[in-house]
């Protein structure tokens, strides 16, 4: 792999993310490429140094969702892998992220070879983030402090769109910068839990869509925020 492992990355998490990463198969997932970027990257390292207890660090391989500050959450590894999995991406590929939080996500997408966009809302996390992401050796994301509903149309079209909160609705400025051909996916929802809707642009006004279960994400809220 291209990108470095954190040297605070011990051999117990070592053995932790292989245990995660054989759940994943078990629960489905089959992209060899998805699973081995869950393998490598030291999700225990993602949790917000400011609230974290040794006990999250327990959790951080679990296949749970975990407080990240700015009362935001990590999404489940089963989530991330999902999501991945189902956008087929190609090494390469422009990648859109809407909800950058953490960076897991983010890393992930970097580990499948993507050229990554990612917007995050919240001036806390984006901060954080995007000082974190390459110390741990993830470099190379383009970071923006912004409204996801608005996509980067400096930056379109994408190959890929991945939404990481739950939407009311479908976002027009998102589908307007998908390639044609291109693939979304982007939870859908406002009340406990979210449909995952995958999207395919089959030409400038005209979408496949599926809808692939029920996901739990915090949700995607209007406008930026400013630092809390
Ligand atoms: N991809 C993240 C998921 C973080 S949770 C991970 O790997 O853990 C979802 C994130 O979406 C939160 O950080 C939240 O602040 C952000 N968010 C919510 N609404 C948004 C919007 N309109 N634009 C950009 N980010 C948004």
């Amino acid at each position: 792999m291209f990108y470095k492992v954190s040297k605070a990355d011990e051999y117990l998490f070592e053995g932790k993310r292989k245990r995660l990463v054989e759940q994943l198969r078990i629960k489905g997932i089959k992209n060899e490429k998805v699973l081995s970027a869950i393998e490598e990257i030291p999700r225990h390292l993602f949790f917000d140094n400011t609230t974290a207890r040794p006990a999250l660090l327990d959790h951080a391989y679990s296949d749970k969702a975990l407080p990240i500050g700015a009362g935001q959450t990590i999404s489940h590894p089963y989530t991330v892998a999902f999501q991945t999995e189902q956008l087929q991406i190609t090494q390469g590929e422009k990648v859109l992220e809407i909800g950058t939080g953490c960076g897991y996500q983010t890393a992930v997408l970097l580990a499948m070879g993507s050229k990554v966009y990612s917007i995050e809302r919240q001036k806390t996390l984006f901060d954080k983030t995007k000082l974190f992401l390459p110390q741990i050796g993830y470099s190379g994301a383009k970071l923006i402090y912004g409204d996801g509903y608005k996509g980067l149309p400096q930056f379109a079209p994408f190959d890929k769109i991945i939404v990481t909160a739950g939407a009311p609705y479908i976002p027009n400025d998102l589908l307007a910068q998908l390639k044609i051909g291109g693939v979304m996916l982007i939870p859908i929802g406002e009340g406990e839990t979210q449909e995952m809707i995958w999207l395919k642009k089959t030409s400038a006004t005209s979408f496949d869509k599926k809808v692939l279960g029920n996901f739990k994400f915090v949700p995607l809220l209007q406008n930026k925020a400013g630092v809390r």
